[in-house]
């Protein structure tokens, strides 16, 4: 017996093996769920189709998360092909390049309101489509930052949209609660994605990070995933508007010293 054996999960965000949402949906899988995958926009299926293959998904869709009509749409061939939604996983962030890194207060506002509707407003638009395909016991599940609660070098607009999306899980949390639908974010430490690429000096933030977190090393996509499990099961029926943090014990820290300067 798999602890999601029965359940289906809707996974957003995946663009290739190095991506979060592709570590979740391996965990998921394992644990007996059924995996539905959508994609931003069909460049995107050349690389994610065989990936699905690998775990036996039979449904991957494009959806670009800020156009309604495409968010109607995906939800529409979900619904037609399962019925019902167990598992609602965010795993999206944009920013333009502008809006990492350089001066905060040199922010456009154009860039600013675009990163935030692709990282943050994009979780509402999504789990307000999957409420009603819920039942008691279902999660919904999406992907933050310590840049949400704390300044990091060049996350800039993105640590805002980290910062509202933290909020947003919690939001949602009450409305959703007397549904006994649950909400909560998963905090990562930084890991080498497609995503992370965009952040200038990531490399360093990995060194520094493996160098001062308690458990010292590098937090995976698989880390992560099986955090997913937890929370996408019924191991955490009791947890809501909760932010997890999968990031080696990272933020602990009051102070950041290299474990061999100690
Ligand atoms: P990734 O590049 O693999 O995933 C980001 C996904 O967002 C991609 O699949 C991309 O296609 C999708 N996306 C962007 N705009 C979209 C839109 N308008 N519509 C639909 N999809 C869109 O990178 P990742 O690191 O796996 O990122 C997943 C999540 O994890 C993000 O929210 C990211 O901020 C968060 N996160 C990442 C790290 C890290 O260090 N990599 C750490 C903590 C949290």
């Amino acid at each position: 017996m798999g602890l999601l054996d029965g359940k289906v999960a809707f996974i957003f965000g995946i663009a290739n093996h190095r991506s979060i949402a592709w570590g979740i949906a391996k965990q998921l899988h394992e644990h007996g769920a059924t995996i539905a995958l959508s994609i931003f926009n069909e460049d995107m299926r050349r690389r994610v189709e065989p990936l699905a293959e690998e775990i036996g998904c039979e449904f991957v869709e494009p959806c670009d998360v800020n156009q309604d009509d495409e968010v109607d749409a995906v939800f529409e061939k979900f619904k037609e092909k399962y019925g019902k939604l167990d598992i609602l996983v965010h795993s999206i962030a944009f920013a333009p390049r502008e809006a990492l890194g350089g001066r905060f207060t040199d922010m456009k506002r154009e860039d600013f309101k675009l990163t935030l509707e692709s990282s943050a407003y994009s979780l509402v638009a999504l789990a307000k489509r999957a409420e009603p395909l819920m039942d008691e016991g279902s999660s919904i599940m999406t992907m933050s930052y310590y840049a949400a609660e704390k300044y990091i070098p060049d996350y800039n607009a993105m640590a805002i949209a980290k910062s509202a999306l933290e909020s947003i899980t919690r939001y949602l949390a009450v409305d959703m609660g007397p549904q006994g639908i649950r909400v909560n974010a998963i905090s990562a430490g930084p890991i080498k994605t497609l995503a992370a690429a965009g952040i200038p000096g990531f490399r360093s933030l990995i060194k520094h990070f493996d160098a001062v977190s308690p458990l010292g090393e590098t937090v995976s996509v698989d880390d992560v995933g099986k955090t997913a499990v937890y929370l996408a099961s019924d191991l955490s029926r009791m947890v809501t508007g909760e932010i997890i943090y999968v990031d080696s014990g990272y933020q602990v820290l009051g102070i950041t010293v290299p474990r061999d300067e100690m």
